[in-house]
């Protein structure tokens, strides 16, 4: 009787231990694709070319751009 329920126990806490591995696994995936996302939403500077994130980059009328400073030269 009491090794029925040792057995249960076990069982238990090993779907506990795999459960908790997997949701280790899952957040790590997830940080790598918004690590990706971050690679991607990159774009150049149209005056110097240097790249910054999309929701950094000050946006001209022809383009966006790392500064103001660039957004004024490039478009007087
Ligand atoms: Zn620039």
């Amino acid at each position: 009787m009491v090794s029925k329920y040792l057995l249960i126990l076990v069982i238990l806490m090993a779907a506990i231990f795999i459960w908790r591995g997997n949701r280790r696994v899952a957040a790590k995936e997830r940080q790598a694709k918004e690590q990706r996302t971050k690679v991607i939403d990159m774009q150049p500077c149209r005056w110097c070319a240097v790249h910054i994130p999309t929701t950094e980059a000050v946006q001209g009328k022809h383009g966006s751009y790392c500064s103001v400073a660039h957004l004024h030269k490039a478009e007087p």
